[in-house]
């Protein structure tokens, strides 16, 4: 079971894409490092979505503080709701969520559940220990932010941001002059988002500290329009209930963006497009679509903040469906909480100018580290050979050159040209460590498209081979049109049977 995964992240440790943080001292859970294809990668993913929500969609990025002063915090709920219900074992001092307790000893769900009922339930249920056994004491609440002091000694109270979203609405005043009090506008921030994980297990599903992509989308709540609907009205989106949900049904609704606006499915038209457009960006990714799904989140799953809530899950091997992105609508909640404790006048004037408005808010936001892993697990290919089937645009090394033998001048010409090619401005890798096979092997398995091998004949013909990852094809190409060729192949202006001189192959 999870060889996949086993695999994944044995590949993902020995090349250097992801690695357990602090590891030479014995590592700590839920912070794990990028290495340096992994961080190539992340911001190719990051790349990505800023092409799909600040290019296309036009929404102004800004980047703020990750250490934020306790008011703000309590403005906006996160201090008295970003809790979890915790019991501490009497006998050994392990502290568990009750509500994952509850679920394990009783197979009963008791999330959104009172403290005071939930006291009595741990009682009648006599839940123990699952380390020792022992009593279990009172119930009470963790906060899940990272405290901290702002400044020598403890004058000032702040936190480690949970979510980047809280900068973007305590600059809403400035942000919609920016815009000029047109509506809807979106604002966006990218950055590390922290979360006290209790006891994480999930490796890199579970972080202390991730990054997030969040955007704020501020609509007048008379006019929950997008724009351009009509390019997302078609999209197919898989959707689980949540009435389903608790009724126990698996069943998902399959419907386009358009028909889940008219049938109610979902809120608002605002709703829909995001649904659409975060569907369409993990299917860019190369995520496919049958293991991606909205769920609804359950009136006692939902933040404090949000009156409905999608999250777009991926299946994966290891972990089942793990949530990537979440689509909540905000309402006027933290604008309206803004307001009243900073005693700022938050509302702007309606279109027409002839109201005042309270903006709502809807929120796309996404983690980065989880698409990142599922990536990797949906593009590992184990047949007869290992491969990363990773889209051209997102490989972190996108030409490998390699001599085809360690002598008569080859490793010189190959060095020249992997020279030339990042001077050109490519990702390119050397590499002439054993055979011509072994260095494919290297080469496929950290998913770079093309591999450019000088031989004998480059000697003679000043020409070279280019081969396909994932067909293992080759052609032959003149040096002087390789860095052209290259281009037009990663960004698929032309076919690769046709960008030079087929070859007939004998190697693997
Ligand atoms: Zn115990």
């Amino acid at each position: 079971m999870a060889k996949k995964h086993e695999e994944v992240m044995e590949l993902a440790k020995r090349r250097g894409f992801i690695w357990p943080s602090f590891e030479i001292y014995g590592g700590v859970a839920g912070f794990y490092d990028f290495g340096p294809l992994g961080s190539l990668l992340k911001n190719k993913i990051i790349q990505k979505w800023r092409e799909f929500y600040v290019v296309r969609e036009g929404f102004f990025e800004i980047d703020s503080p990750s250490i934020v002063p306790e008011e703000v915090l309590r403005a906006s709920g996160h201090v008295d709701h970003f809790v979890d219900a915790m019991v501490e074992c009497q006998k050994c001092g392990s502290a568990f969520r009750v509500v994952d307790l509850v679920l394990e000893q009783t197979g009963k769900g008791i999330e959104g559940m009172p403290k005071e009922e939930m006291d009595r339930f741990v009682k009648e249920h006599k839940a123990r220990c699952p380390d020792c056994g022992g009593e279990l004491g009172k119930i009470f609440d963790f906060n899940a932010m990272f405290r901290t002091a702002i400044g020598p000694g403890s004058q000032r109270v702040g936190y480690l941001r949970p979510e980047t979203a809280q900068g973007i609405f305590i600059d809403f005043k400035r942000l919609q002059r920016y815009a000029r009090g047109k509506l809807p506008f979106g604002v966006v921030q990218i950055g590390k988002g922290y979360r006290n994980e209790i006891s994480p297990r999930q490796g890199i599903i579970r972080l202390r500290e991730f990054t997030m992509a969040e955007a704020e989308v501020f609509f007048d709540p008379e006019d929950p329009r997008h724009p351009r609907f009509s390019e997302m009205a078609r999209e197919q989106l898989r959707l689980w209930r949540a009435g389903d949900q608790i009724k126990g049904k698996e069943q998902l609704t399959e419907v386009t963006a358009e028909q889940a606006v008219e049938r109610k499915v979902v809120c608002n038209e605002l709703m829909a497009y995001y649904l659409a457009l975060t569907n369409r960006f993990l299917l860019d990714l190369g995520i496919p679509s049958e293991v991606i799904r909205f769920r609804e989140q359950t009136p006692e799953q939902r933040a404090h903040y949000s009156s409905e809530t999608w999250d777009a899950e991926v299946s994966t091997e290891r972990f089942g469906w793990v949530e990537v992105a979440g689509l909540a609508y905000r309402t006027d909640y933290d604008l309206s909480r803004h307001a009243q404790f900073s005693k700022e006048d938050m509302t702007i004037f309606s279109a027409d100018k002839k109201r005042k408005v309270l903006c709502h808010v809807m929120e796309p936001s996404y983690g980065i580290d989880r698409p990142l892993y599922c990536l990797l697990e949906h593009s590992y290919v184990s047949e007869k050979r290992k491969y990363l089937r990773l889209k051209k645009e997102l490989a972190p090394i996108e030409v490998g050159v390699f001599p085809l033998l360690n002598r008569d001048g080859m490793p010189e010409k190959a060095r020249e040209v992997y020279e030339s090619l990042r001077l050109k401005g490519f990702m390119a890798e050397y590499d002439d460590a054993g055979s011509i096979g072994r260095r494919y092997a290297r080469a496929d398995e950290i998913g770079v498209p093309y591999c450019v091998t000088t031989d004998h004949e480059t000697l003679k013909q000043n020409d070279v081979t280019i081969r396909h990852r994932d067909t293992m094809k080759q052609i032959r190409v003149g040096i002087e049109k390789l860095p052209d060729v290259i281009k037009k192949l990663l960004n698929d202006e032309i076919e690769f049977d046709k960008a030079g001189k087929p070859i007939e192959t004998t190697s693997k």
